[in-house]
């Protein structure tokens, strides 16, 4: 699979299944939380699709592997990967599956799911510790009763979790004094998420929240956790313009923030919610390379990351790693 292959698989961002695979390798979080999705792995390049019954795209046995097949025709040859708990050599948890905010892509608030104690976090980051393929700790949460409550609980989280001896990324809502409450509990990285290239559309689809506040804790980042190490999600798709989009990459590479950009997942929790467009293969591509370019400029590199999305790759096209 090459590069262009791997775009027009984000474009879909979904993929069948037809009858017995290569050991069901399926694994139920991420940006379709609620729902299934594999790990496709084809040459350098590891893609994550969602499963869903009526994708255009297809999953097909090989005698050496897999496929994934478009109107008969054959996109990508590869194989699937296990991921290791929610993505592949990463322990990924969802600590509060539950958020007091309603950001209107988001499908968390929707889902109301459960709230994952320390000692069931601690037994299950053990687990995957044991297999002996854990590299990295990512540990993400939405808000279940305030920033300050969910910071608190994440840190001590982390700080037990430091013995394992990897490195560990917290991507949670920002807030005055987290970036150190982290760093002292001893995480290498964090992403906080502006979600929205748009400041105007920010309003509309994060009430309640604030543009300011989050690019305030991710500058404060920078300094506390070092370039290379500080993130934050872009979603690419609630109808916000390129030119907004490149506005924001300037602005965060210039502050030495890495953006992520996330193809929207249209949940159908959120139907008619926002907009939400799954952004087409020439989009991604053009803003993936603007993205390197904004990297370079800025002497960042998206190769350093030691946890999380670019650690992974799954979902994005990620300079340093795909281009
Ligand atoms: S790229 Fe990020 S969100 Fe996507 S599967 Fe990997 S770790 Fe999860």
């Amino acid at each position: 699979m090459d590069l262009e292959s791997k775009a027009r698989l984000i474009a879909v961002g979904t993929v069948r299944l037809e009858g017995p695979h290569p050991g069901e390798r399926v694994s139920t979080a991420g940006p379709g939380a609620g729902g299934q999705s594999i790990f496709f792995q084809s040459g350098p390049h590891l893609v994550r699709l969602s499963v869903t019954e009526d994708s255009p795209l297809r999953l097909e046995s090989r005698p050496d592997g897999a496929a994934i097949v478009q109107d008969g025709r054959e996109l990508a040859r590869g194989r699937l990967v296990q991921p290791l708990l929610h993505c592949p050599g990463q322990a990924y948890l969802t600590i509060s599956e539950r958020c007091i905010y309603d950001c209107k892509f988001c499908a968390v608030p929707r889902l109301k799911g459960g709230i994952k104690s320390q000692e069931t976090v601690l037994w299950m980051v053990e687990q995957a510790a044991e297999t002996g393929d854990m590299q990295a700790i990512s540990l993400t949460s939405g808000v279940e009763r305030s920033p300050e409550h969910e910071g608190e609980k994440v840190a001590a989280m982390v700080r037990e979790l430091g013995r394992l001896g990897v490195p560990i990324g917290v991507s949670i809502c920002p807030y005055p004094g987290v970036n150190r409450l982290l760093r002292e509990a001893g995480a290498a990285e964090v992403k906080y998420n502006l979600e929205c290239g748009d400041k105007d559309l920010f309003r509309q689809v994060c009430p309640g929240m604030s543009y300011e506040a989050i690019m305030d804790a991710l500058v404060e980042a920078v300094d506390v956790f070092g370039k290379n190490h500080v993130f934050s999600n872009i979603i690419v798709g609630l109808g916000e313009s390129d030119e907004a989009l490149r506005r924001t990459i300037d602005d965060l590479t210039e502050k030495g923030v890495i953006p992520v950009l996330r193809a929207v997942y249209p949940h159908p929790l959120r139907a008619g919610g926002a907009v939400m467009k799954r952004p087409s293969k020439e989009r991604l591509l053009d803003l993936a390379r603007y993205l390197k370019e904004a990297l370079e400029k800025n002497g960042l590199d998206g190769a350093a990351a030691l946890t999380g999305c670019y650690r992974c790759t799954g979902c994005d096209l990620i300079p340093g790693r795909d281009l």
